[in-house]
Parts: structure tokens; sequence; C-alpha cells
């Protein structure tokens, strides 16, 4: 009789799992796409880091999210430096320069970003909310920090981009290399947005990680983890 205790709590258990996961909101459930547009929960960066595995499931998530994109033909590389899973960057801001290439996974922590982030950020530290965004690039085959050897940085398969500043809906304009000092509204809402990029994005590294970002954010969907 005691033998058969263990298979019969593990028979329960797997019925309780099997019942959860077919009662479970979409937003909870972890087989359904992730939902680019709804406000974030614990299953969020899971899911987010999935898509590494899965590159289906990030295409799915635009789909699911009703959000169009802009397809990017794959692009081989013998010297590591390959398109794969890209389009052209969708935002609601303008962007400039407008639609670079992006890996979709980039595109979708992006779309998360502008979000549930930034504007609530801008909301609450500029009463006012970002109408424009400037870029310095996503795509460069080069190695990390432009060195002649070494790994390659995401720049160079389009999991990366750079953002020197942005615009409010009000006419301002926030950059790096003038706002990142201090303790201004813009300072307090530069270092609001890095926090919340970093909750998308696997490597987000700002003017306090070191001189050579001094003027601009780096965010990146590559293994990495840094928040800085
Ligand atoms: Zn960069």
């Amino acid at each position: 009789m005691r033998r058969l205790i263990l298979p019969s709590l593990l028979f329960m258990a797997a019925l309780g799992v099997g019942l959860g996961l077919k009662y479970l909101p979409p937003a909870w459930d972890p087989r359904t796409p992730l939902d680019l547009t709804a406000a974030p929960n614990a299953l969020t960066g899971w899911k987010l880091r999935w898509m590494a595995l899965r590159p289906e499931a990030c295409l799915a998530a635009f789909s699911h999210s009703g959000l169009a994109v802009s397809r990017v033909p794959d692009r081989p590389s013998d010297t590591g430096c390959e398109i794969e899973n890209a389009m052209r960057m969708p935002s609601e801001l303008r962007m400039s320069p407008a639609g670079p290439v992006a890996t979709c996974r980039l595109a979708a922590a992006w779309t998360l970003f502008e979000r549930h982030g930034l504007q609530s950020a801008a909301r609450e530290e500029l009463g006012t909310g970002i109408a424009g965004v400037r870029q310095m690039g996503t795509h460069a085959c080069r190695n990390v920090n432009h060195a002649a050897t070494g790994r390659r940085s995401q720049h160079a398969t389009a999991n990366a981009i750079d953002i020197a500043g942005f615009t409010t809906v009000d006419g301002r304009e926030i950059t790096l290399t003038r706002h990142w000092p201090g303790n201004s509204a813009e300072a307090r809402f530069l270092r609001r947005s890095r926090d919340a990029a970093c909750r998308y994005f696997g490597t987000v590294l700002s003017p306090d990680y070191n001189a050579a970002h001094r003027d601009h954010f780096h965010l990146d969907m590559g293994g990495w983890h840094a928040c800085r």
C-alpha cells in the first residue's frame, strides 16, 4: 500500500498543474505569447528570455499584441555579423533616424520599455510624455568597444541600440550628455528610464558605467546581464 503513496501524490500534483494551466488567465499562462501592450507581470521577463530559444515566439508576441511589423530579410555572414529574425524597429515615438534594423527580441524589449517604463518616468518627473527618441544606431559589424580583437558586439547582429536622448511632447530636448549629471528633473527622468530599461533588456549601460557611455544608453539582448 505504501508503495502506491508516491505515485498517487505525483499523479495528483500533475493533475493539479494540468488543471491550473487550463484555467490560467492568458497573461499568467506561460504558453500564451507575450502581450507587449499589456502591463508586465512576473512572466514577462521569462517570456522575453524564452524568445532566445524559440525565435517564433517573438513574432507570435507581436501578432498576439495586434502590432504590425516590417520584417527585414535574413542576411548570413561569415564574420559573425548575420541578420536573423529582424525587423524595422517598431515605435510609437518619432525615432530619428527612423526605422533602424533590430532583432525581433530587441524590438520586443523596446516595445515594452517604451509603453511600460519610459512614458511613466517622463510623466512623473517631467509632467509630460515623450514624443521622440534620438538613436545612435543598432547594427554595426564590429567588436565590443570597437576593439581590433575580441568578441563581437551585440551591435554586430542588430541586437543592441544606442540612445542619445529624447524629445518631450512639449518640445524639450533631453540628452544624456547635457542632462545626466546633477539632480534636475531631466536627470531624474533619465535615471528612471535607465532603471525601467533594466526590467526588459539583458544589458543596460548608462553614463554611470564608463566614459565611453557618457553620451548614450546602450541597450542589448545578449546573454550577459548588466544594469549599470
Ligand atoms: Zn551600444
